[in-house]
Formats: structure tokens, C-alpha cells, sequence
């Protein structure tokens, strides 16, 4: 039970690459640096083939085994950072002030990067490898073009896989569920419509904030009265604004923005027609109108049950901290595109005791790549 001896190799050179990439966060669809290095490092390992700008600015690779065999197993990583100012005080920090990599994916990038050369210099396996290197995880969108610009038929795989850095959880061990691990994560945007005025004159009006109380607690009864009390879900009010000029100045909208999480269809399509009633419900009783926005951003992430057990496989020969039914958590991953298409399994993998991701003082663990690089190269070499 080991690291693959050839990766952990390469570490030094590999946390090299992770510096550079996390000193130059970039964001959603806007990779110039990033995806060019990437290619690059790719070409210089051998791959067969390195197509740059799928889905506006990915990465795909294609690396040939020597075994005879026609499958062929996706591996995917994201390469953006997150509009945060980086507050770490590494010597490798953000040069670019309101950027950095917050999420740890300067790791998933480099670990990729490590499985493929790996795999460049080794091809002890059958079939292929399709290395997927993906724009635009935070905020989503990503996945999507991807598969739009042709993905899974320009490049056939019969599975894909991915995995995802988690704080708190000791470096070199895994964790993964089958089924549902991640939420769906829909956006929804409430605009209450009344009529503004003197907010000493309330008769006058039709007070739009007084009907967003009552639809901000009405909310609040989705999960508790509507949905199955041994399902999860959860809805949540972010932002909360109105076009008021102040304290004595009843406005024309309030506007709500929020978001709605859930694992199963059944679920998801419960939450957004009863949302649609209630908050149009109350909008009548105040006198009210209400316009409602609703957009399904994120599919759930649900791991096949034979490629989880799978994974589970090829992380017992890398690590003795393996946990196969790990907690389900309300965030949501856009890897849930892929899933949605091919069969495959979504794993974490720890980054020890870091600030939480998404702060501005995390950082990705180095000490993790030979284990993420070693799970990523071992699927293929097992399969
Ligand atoms: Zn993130
Ligand atoms: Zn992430």
C-alpha cells in the first residue's frame, strides 16, 4: 500500500509547477496562462494528442497504452481560481491582487498533470486515457461547455473520474459515497413588485418590504411542511435588497436572491414548484406582484455504484484511510455534468489541517499530490 514510486518522483519538480500556477490565479473561462502551460507540459511529456481551447479554454489530452484494448477512462481536473484576495503570506502567493486559488485547484491541476506523465512515460495499461482539463468549476458552466463543444464524441470515454482536495481530512486518505454526494444546486432571484411611497403613508402604498418578510419565513417552511422529512434539503436567502432611498421611503421591489439545495430529482422538482406558489401566494395577499427567476445551475454529483467500488479499490492500494460512505454535503461540484453522462466516481481527498476552502488564507497541501496523482493514474493502470 504505497504511492506509485515513479510519481513521488516527480514531486519536486511538481510542487514547482503547483507554485507557479497558484502565483497566477485566473478565473472562470479566462485561463490564457494556465491552459498554455498546461498544453505545454503535456506536449513535453509525450502525450498523443493535446487539443487546446475545448469549451472555450480546456484542455484535452489523449495518451495511448501499449496493451491491447479498446476502453478508454476519463480523468478530469479544474484549472480556475476564485475572486478572493489571498491573505497566506506564502513566498508563492497571488501576484494578482483580488485573485487566487482559494479552492485548491492549482492542486487537481498539477496532480493530473503528474498522473499523465506518469502514465506518458509508463503505457503498462490497455485502452486510453482522456486527460480533461476544465475551465469555469467555480460558478459552474464549465463542465457544460465542454460536453457542448464536443467532448464525449470527440473524445469517447467509457468513464470518468475526478476528485476534489477536503480540509480537515488527513492527507493521504480518501473519502467517497455511491449515489448522491453532492447537492444540486439550483439560483433563484424573488422580485417583488408594489407600489413605493411615504413610509408614513403605508395605506398609500403596497409595501413590497412587508410581503418580503413574510416570503422570507414562508420560505423557511419549503423543507420543513413540503419535502420528505428522510430527505435533505436545504433553501437559503443570500442577498436581500431594495430600491429604497431610505429609512422613511417605502420601496417599489425588493428583491431576494437565494439558493436551493437538494440530492434527488424528485426533490428538486418539489422545492421550485412550491416555491413558485408560495411566493406568488403571498405577493396576491399583499397586493403584490411577484416576478420569479429560477435556473437549475448545478446538476447533483452522484457516484455509479461500480465505479465508486471501483475507486475505493485503487485507493486502498495507495492509502490504509479510506472511507467508503462518507457524509453527503450540501455544496455542489459541476463534475455532476460529466457524471450525468458517463458513468464514474467523485472522490475527496485530504488536504490535513488548511483554512477552509474558499478562504482567504487556504492553500492546497503539496504533501497530497503523490496521493491524488497516484489515484488518478492507478484507475487507469487497474482498468
Ligand atoms: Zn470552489
Ligand atoms: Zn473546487
Amino acid at each position: 500500500m504505497t504511492v506509485i514510486p515513479e510519481i513521488e518522483n516527480m514531486q519536486r519538480e511538481a510542487v514547482l509547477w503547483r507554485h507557479e500556477f497558484h502565483a497566477n490565479p485566473e478565473l472562470r473561462f479566462d485561463l490564457p496562462r494556465t491552459s498554455a502551460r498546461v498544453a505545454d507540459l503535456l506536449r513535453s511529456f509525450g502525450c498523443d494528442e493535446v487539443t487546446q481551447g475545448v469549451g472555450q479554454s480546456g484542455v484535452v489530452a489523449v495518451i495511448k497504452g501499449r496493451e491491447p484494448g479498446n476502453r478508454s477512462i476519463g480523468l478530469r481536473a479544474d484549472m480556475d481560481a476564485l475572486p478572493i484576495s489571498e491573505m497566506t503570506n506564502v513566498p508563492y502567493s497571488s501576484g494578482i491582487s483580488g485573485k487566487m486559488h482559494a479552492c485548491g485547484h492549482d492542486g487537481h491541476t498539477t496532480m493530473l498533470l503528474m498522473a499523465a506523465r506518469h502514465l506518458a512515460q509508463n503505457r503498462a495499461f490497455s485502452g486510453s486515457a482522456v486527460l480533461i482539463f476544465q475551465p469555469a468549476e467555480e460558478d459552474g458552466g464549465g463542465a457544460k461547455a465542454m460536453i457542448a463543444d464536443g467532448l464525449f464524441n470527440r473524445w469517447p470515454v467509457d468513464e470518468v473520474y475526478a476528485l476534489h482536495n477536503m480540509p480537515a481530512m488527513a492527507v493521504g486518505s480518501f473519502a467517497i459515497r455511491p449515489g448522491p454526494l453532492m447537492a444540486a444546486a439550483d439560483m433563484f432571484e424573488i422580485r417583488l413588485l408594489g407600489q413605493g411611497g411615504h413610509a408614513a403613508q403605508p395605506h398609500l402604498c403596497v409595501d413590497s418590504v412587508m410581503a418580503a418578510g413574510h416570503v422570507l419565513v414562508a420560505l423557511q417552511t419549503l423543507v420543513a411542511r413540503s419535502v420528505d422529512t428522510l430527505q435533505s434539503a436545504v433553501v437559503s436567502v443570500g442577498k436581500l435588497s431594495t430600491d429604497s432611498a431610505g429609512a422613511c421611503v417605502l420601496p417599489g421591489v425588493v428583491t431576494l436572491n437565494g439558493t436551493v439545495r437538494s440530492f434527488v430529482p424528485s426533490v428538486q422538482d418539489l422545492l421550485e414548484d412550491r416555491l413558485c406558489t408560495l411566493v406568488r401566494g403571498i405577493a396576491q395577499t399583499h397586493g403584490a406582484t411577484a416576478e420569479i427567476r429560477y435556473d437549475r445551475e448545478a446538476k447533483a454529483t452522484v457516484n455509479a455504484p461500480d465505479q465508486t467500488r471501483f475507486a475505493v479499490s485503487v485507493a486502498r492500494t495507495i492509502s490504509a484511510e479510506v472511507d467508503e460512505t462518507t457524509p453527503q454535503v450540501m455544496v455542489s461540484e459541476d463534475f455532476s455534468e460529466m457524471l450525468a453522462l458517463r458513468p464514474g466516481a467523485f472522490i475527496f481527498i485530504g488536504n490535513g489541517l488548511s483554512a477552509p476552502l474558499h478562504h482567504p488564507a487556504y492553500d492546497f497541501n503539496d504533501a497530497a499530490l503523490p496521493f491524488g496523482a497516484s489515484w488518478l493514474a492507478g484507475l487507469v493502470m487497474a482498468r
